[in-house]
């Protein structure tokens, strides 16, 4: 029997009713064996970590943060353990965490930054998985809890740890497989571990990457992700109304979709999927018997209207000092300052003597661009707009989006219109 993979993000388990409704589904949809469940975060606790951080490094009191933390955890396990001696288990086990948290804030100061970030940010991992497994353990499923960090083997790139596939493919065979032969095995999104034992965080909502990755090297028969809307849309419902489900999809049009910016789905989870044609589905926990989107080879083509909004952009217009025409050399060494400093272009577009470039409004990397690209031209920055991408674009989906107000940029391909807004 092939596993298959379970996900639960942070507003799925955010509170003890969270982490029951995660549980029933895990009885009623998933397997008693042959079953991964990767957790993150509980609710908006990985902000707060952050938060946390920030404080600590800073040298600022942060007690009452962590207080607030502490009792967030807690009251979740009082209502999930009513039995005293069950919830004295729990209590010990909290308490484990917060202490080994705490340490880690108390050295903050003392080394890396980005090091720093992973070593603290990782607990809100360990806090949910260890809440949901003894959860689960309570209900009376056979559980075993498993440390990603022991799988998932990276590099030191803190932060944004870039994951050794064959390492952690063997890891994986090694230790979750005989585990899954009697049993579900639950473990953290989003974290790695070092060759020299330390913790490695995968980039902010890597918690789908990381069970992506589980199904790689199970060679699962599926993935599915448990979300707060009723899986694929053609936009993200908190912006449009009457949104419409997508119900099947190309490992291909996924991609498109979260390369221009949807959120519904990590960037680098279709990869892996794709590599072994694992299929994913994207359902709802609050209707978990809906069939959702599925994400997988023979998706057919989707082509209808999707929208996909990404704010807090930055336009950037360059021209040369000495007032030349723009030449492929000039391209050339542009691109490499963006590439250097790790900033995505959304667009771009070259005219004879400027080139405009729109980016994510990561102010260090748009300074470091900067500093190297600002002795040769000179730099326009406009601030905060929103870019639409449509994918699949009619007249109609433009003119619905344009109805608002003008677009500043526009540029258009035979499979998207990307517009830009002030
Ligand atoms: N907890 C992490 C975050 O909020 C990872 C995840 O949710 O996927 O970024
Ligand atoms: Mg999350």
């Amino acid at each position: 029997m092939k596993a298959r993979v379970f996900k639960f993000g942070g507003a799925s388990v955010r509170d003890a009713d969270g982490i029951r409704n995660a549980a029933r589904i895990i009885r009623d949809f998933g397997n008693s064996s042959n079953l991964v469940v990767v957790v993150s975060a509980m609710g908006k606790t990985t902000n707060a970590m952050e938060e946390l951080l920030d404080l600590a490094i800073g040298n600022s009191d942060y007690s009452s943060k962590l207080e607030a933390l502490r009792d967030y955890h807690f009251s979740v396990a009082e209502k999930l353990f009513p039995d005293i001696s069950a919830f004295e288990v729990v209590r010990s086990g909290l308490e484990e965490r917060f202490t080994s948290l705490n340490e880690r804030l108390i050295q903050a100061g003392e080394t890396d930054r980005d090091f720093t970030y992973d070593q603290v940010v990782c607990m809100g991992e360990y806090l949910s998985s260890f809440l949901l497994y003894s959860h689960l353990q309570n209900i009376g499923l056979s559980m075993f809890l498993v440390d990603a960090a022991d799988i998932i083997q990276t590099n030191e790139t803190w932060r944004e740890g870039e994951v050794q596939i064959e390492k952690s493919s063997a890891a994986a065979i090694q230790f979750v497989s005989p585990l899954l032969q009697s049993g579900i095995v639950v473990t953290q999104g989003f974290i790695g571990g070092t060759e020299s034992g330390k913790k490695t965080t995968l980039g902010r909502e890597g918690s789908d990457y990381t069970a992506a990755l589980f199904a790689y090297f199970m060679d699962a028969e599926s993935v599915t992700i448990w979300k707060d809307v009723p899986g694929v849309l053609n936009a993200d419902p908190k912006w449009m109304e009457n949104t419409v489900l997508l119900p099947r999809l190309s490992y291909q049009d996924a991609a498109e979709l979260t390369y221009y910016g949807a959120t519904v789905i990590h960037p680098k989870t279709i990869r892996p999927l794709a590599w072994k044609k694992i299929p994913l589905h994207v359902r709802s926990f609050l209707n978990p018997g809906e069939p959702g989107t599925v994400v997988g080879p023979e998706g057919e083509k989707w082509d209808q209207p999707a929208f996909i909004r990404k704010t807090n952009q930055v336009l950037v217009s360059l021209s040369s000092r000495d007032f030349s025409f723009l030449e492929e050399e000039n391209i050339t060494e542009v691109l490499h300052a963006f590439s250097e400093t790790g900033l995505k272009m959304q667009m771009l577009q070259v005219s004879a003597t400027s080139i405009s470039i729109v980016t994510d409004a990561e102010q260090q990397k748009l300074e470091r661009a900067f500093e190297s690209l600002n002795p040769r031209y000179s730099l326009l920055f406009n601030k905060d707009l929103t870019l639409i991408t449509i994918q699949n674009p009619s007249k109609a989906s433009e003119d619905f989006i344009l109805g608002e107000k003008p677009a500043i940029l526009v540029q258009r391909t035979r499979s998207t219109s990307q517009l830009l807004f002030r």
